[in-house]
């Protein structure tokens, strides 16, 4: 397996499952599960056990491996410096070597299925993968500035498409040129590449190339962090170089653009960073900026936030194949926990599956009543001419 080699350096001090501060604990799969086994040093002791045929593969063993959401807190608070940029790698060789042995929980092979033989998770046809802009006055991208790249929750999930048009409606009121592909794109492959299926993301994103450089594409905004990250960082080296920005950082500088209601009610408002847009792009301020403009919004920060972020659990494909969740303290249901203490009225997401997966919690948890989940630009929306 890749990296074997530095799963000996691993001492277990268990410092990876904590935020900075050591006052809670911060990954999202042992916080579910309380196992040892599901945290980051527990995890890699296991695969070293499989790997020195200590113990044997096993359903169990799988889940406990592809349950990692790869939200990052673990290499963001682990102990040993020269050691801690290889967490993440090492959990995705232990999931293709997994892969390549057949040893697989059956949502994760669902999930790849699906996105083998139909480009995105949902197994619905491509052709409707542009239906989320029909009739809401998009255009096709022709000579604009940018071209706005939806990801799978953003172009199949009912919820996933109100965000979508949400953005969309925003950007053009704040005069932003831009235009979408109507045809030839597949899933950006971001959560593909961290279950370690490797060569199937490498042909999603080499789809993608194609069809955004025989357009012309230079500059491309996401909704999603997750796409985000995957076209940030990892299509240059598959020949997709682009100027990517997650919207929140285009807005973040048009905010001055737009006409604003006058005496708005007061809105308390508390962001939960996206781990991909967050720990994994160090980008923690522009959606702050965008809260902070906001006419009658003051923002209140849960105790963990930035790089202690609590993720939602959704990370990793965990949205689709749902390996977290069933637990009174799945991290999404402590999340919206979190947010009630802070005392908000809305717990502001900038990404469709943490909108998914917390307004789910928000119901299970019985919050709804005094705390509702908005995406940024639906909180911008309410508050403009
Ligand atoms: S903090 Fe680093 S060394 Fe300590 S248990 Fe976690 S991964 Fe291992
Ligand atoms: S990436 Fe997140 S979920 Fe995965 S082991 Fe690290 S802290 Fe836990």
């Amino acid at each position: 397996m890749q990296y074997e080699e530095f799963l000996h350096r691993c001492f277990r001090c268990g410092y990876c499952k904590l935020p900075s501060n050591y006052t809670d604990i911060n990954c999202p799969s042992y916080l579910a599960f309380r196992f040892e086994t599901f945290s980051p040093g527990g995890r890699m002791w296991l695969l070293r056990g499989w790997l020195e045929n200590k113990i044997p593969s096993s359903a169990r063993f799988s889940e406990i491996m592809f349950s990692c959401a790869t939200c990052g807190n673990c290499k963001e608070n682990c102990a040993f410096p020269e050691f801690k940029d290889y967490l993440l790698q090492i959990f995705t060789a232990g999931k293709e070597k997994l892969l390549d042995g057949g040893h697989v929980p059956a949502a994760v092979r669902d999930y790849l299925t699906k996105m083998q033989l139909h480009g995105n998770p949902y197994a619905m046809p491509s052709k409707k993968r542009f239906q989320w802009a029909e009739g809401s006055g998009i255009a096709p991208f022709s000579n604009h500035e940018y071209l706005l790249f939806v990801d799978d929750v953003g172009a199949y999930d009912p919820r996933g498409r109100e965000i979508a048009r949400s953005v969309a409606k925003l950007l053009q009121r704040a005069g932003v040129s831009f235009g979408v592909m109507m045809e030839n794109l597949v899933s950006d492959g971001n959560d593909v590449k961290a279950m370690g299926e490797t060569l199937l993301f490498e042909d999603l994103a080499r789809q993608n190339i194609t069809a955004l450089n025989a357009s012309g594409v230079k500059k491309i905004i996401t909704v999603s962090p997750h796409t985000f990250n995957t076209l940030k960082n990892d299509y240059p080296a598959l020949g997709g170089q682009y100027q990517v920005h997650h919207y929140s950082q285009i807005m973040a500088f048009a905010m001055g653009k737009l006409m604003y209601m006058a005496d708005l009610p007061p809105l308390r408002v508390t962001f939960h960073d996206p781990c991909y847009l967050g720990r994994h792009n160090t980008d923690y301020e522009s959606p702050r900026m965008i809260l902070r403009s906001l006419p009658g919004v003051k923002v209140a920060e849960m105790d963990r936030n930035r790089k202690n972020a609590l993720c939602c659990g959704g990370g990793g494909g965990n949205f689709f194949t749902d390996l977290l969740s069933g637990v009174d303290d799945s991290p999404a249901r402590v999340r919206v926990r979190d947010a009630a203490i802070a005392g908000a009225d809305v717990l502001a997401v900038a990404c469709p599956q943490c909108a998914v997966m917390l307004e789910d919690a928000l119901k299970t948890e019985g919050l709804g009543e005094k705390l509702r989940v908005m995406e940024m630009s639906e909180i911008i929306r309410e508050r403009i001419l």
